[in-house]
């Protein structure tokens, strides 16, 4: 409880109260104090010279007894409170009016009574109470005239008054002595306590939107750091929990959108795992099946049985092969080791090459294949071996899923910032349901021709990593039936577009 930031606000804060308050008091029991020995002073200013020029108490040394009583008897009916010593040049004292025994001292410091003669400033002058070795109080002086003949500075003596009036040792002395004080003391303790409560108050309100905060940031914790919509409350102003608020739903945002996608790519890996060991194992168990069977009947059977045994399993083992290198594929482009060694190169020559490559199989298969003759010199910017592997794989494809007469014709086209390249078909097409999966791993859609014998699902899906780390796009369509269409786009490398620059791709 005492570790809440309110706890620890309203502590700073009654801590910091109370440490005013006590320097209020004891701050304006001095300056009361001294200002009480100020007035006093200012207002007896001229007593010690008015009483002594009513007599003369001192002549060549001698007191004059006679004339100290009278004044002594004076002040005691006037003011009893106020007590007169009489004291030689020195500062010994020669004579004073309090009860015999009283007086503790024999001299006082004549320093506070230089200044009181010389100038009138800085009130309160306090001087030597003879009553108390160490106190000080408020006094009035005169120094006597002088004798005749003496040197012009010198003195008889002085009348040394000491104004009595009260003495506060303490501040509740203080307080009890004056009704204005101690009226002023109840509003103060009554101001200190409303505005203490006030202060809890507004910590409370400030720290509220905080303990909300706190709340919400553990309940996105418990909820596995996947909670989606967080109930921060959106205010108008924008102070520092506002911000810390925003940035906080952002931040809850993102690793939301993480762990949901660590999620996915988890589950993908198992489905991958799960897949690459089936595709492995049954070509293998295969290839060990025929194999076998050879070192088994190997004298049982006859010359072309054992040839075609032979060439089952290498056909096997070919694909086999092929699946194997597909998965490093894919595994390097994965893992980004690739760097892809981006330069402008034709594009256009570049399919007139792939065609090439891919008549001898066209005509073997009776399918037409045709490209637009390289016009178009437009650069493209990539990784010339990678975007060749692209074109292979959409025509491997394109070849395999056309029957005979069918036809395949590869287009490039120049759009804004980028060349695209389409290769059509006029093939068994892809089903609308699968259509939006054919680029996902291993994914195969059920044969629509039987006989149409398909790889294992990875050649689509090396083809859009490629495009994807070229900031490109690549995209599937079926033409109702009457075949399929690739087409994918690439950066021209006059274009401003760079990989990887989403907002220029094409939509
Ligand atoms: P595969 O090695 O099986 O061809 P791909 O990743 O290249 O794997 O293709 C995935 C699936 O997409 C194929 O199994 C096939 O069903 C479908 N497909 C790809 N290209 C074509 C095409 N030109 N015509 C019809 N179906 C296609």
């Amino acid at each position: 409880m005492f570790r809440s930031l309110y706890a620890r606000l309203a502590a700073a804060l009654l801590g910091l109260f109370l440490l005013f308050g006590a320097f209020h008091v004891v701050s304006t029991f001095l300056t009361t104090r001294l200002y009480l020995q100020e007035v006093d002073q200012r207002v007896n200013w001229t007593l010690a010279v008015n009483l002594s020029s009513e007599e003369i108490l001192m002549t060549n040394g001698r007191i004059n007894q006679r004339a100290l009583e009278r004044i002594f008897h004076m002040l005691m009916v006037i003011n009893p409170s106020i007590e007169i010593y009489l004291l030689d040049p020195s500062g010994r004292i020669l004579a004073f009016s309090a009860p015999p025994g009283t007086v503790k001292r024999d001299h006082v410091a004549l320093a506070p009574i230089r200044r009181f003669l010389a100038v009138k400033d800085r009130l309160p002058i306090l001087g030597d109470d003879p009553r108390d070795t160490r106190r000080q109080k408020a006094f009035s002086v005169a120094a006597l005239p002088r004798r005749p003949g003496a040197p012009p500075k010198a003195t008889e003596g002085f009348l040394y008054v000491i104004l009595g009036g009260e003495q506060y040792e303490s501040a509740a002395a203080l307080l009890r002595g004056s009704y204005v004080l101690k009226q002023s003391a109840r509003a103060g303790v009554v101001a200190l306590f409303l505005t203490t409560v006030a202060g809890l108050g507004i910590f409370r309100l400030l720290t509220r939107r905080l303990r909300n905060l706190t709340g919400t940031v553990d309940r996105f914790a418990r909820s596995g750091l996947s909670e989606r919509s967080l109930d921060l409350e959106a205010s108008p102003g924008s102070d520092e929990i506002d911000q810390l608020a925003a940035a906080f739903r952002l931040m809850a945002d993102r690793i939301g959108a993480q762990v949901r996608e660590l999620k996915q790519t988890d589950a993908l890996r198992r489905e991958l795992v799960a897949n690459v060991s089936h595709d492995l194992r049954t070509p293998l168990a295969a290839l060990r099946g025929y194999l076998d069977t050879l070192l088994l009947k190997e004298d049982a059977l006859s010359p072309s049985e054992r040839r075609d045994y032979l060439e089952t399993a290498a056909r096997h083992s070919e694909s086999l092969g092929k699946l194997v290198s597909e998965l490093f594929e894919l595994a390097t482009l994965d893992s980004r080791q690739t760097l892809l060694e981006m330069e402008p190169f034709s594009l256009a020559e570049l399919v007139q090459d792939v065609v090439q490559k891919f008549r001898l199989a066209a005509e073997k298969k009776g399918v037409t294949l045709t490209a637009e003759p390289p016009g178009d010199l437009s650069f493209a910017r990539g990784d010339i071996g990678l975007v060749e592997r692209v074109l292979e794989n959409l025509l491997d494809n394109a070849l395999r899923y056309t029957p005979q007469g069918g036809e395949v014709d590869v287009r490039l086209l120049s759009e804004n910032d980028f060349l695209s390249v389409t290769v059509a078909d006029t093939g068994s097409g892809i089903r609308a349901e699968d259509l939006p999966r054919v680029f996902e791993r291993f994914y195969r859609a059920p044969a629509r021709e039987s006989g149409t014998k398909g790889g294992a699902g990875l050649g689509l899906a090396i083809a859009h990593r490629i495009i994807d780390l070229h900031g490109g796009r690549i995209e599937a369509e079926s033409l109702s039936g009457a075949g399929s269409r690739f087409r994918f786009w690439l950066p021209s490398a006059t274009g401003s577009a760079h990989p990887g620059t989403l907002e220029s791709r094409p939509a």
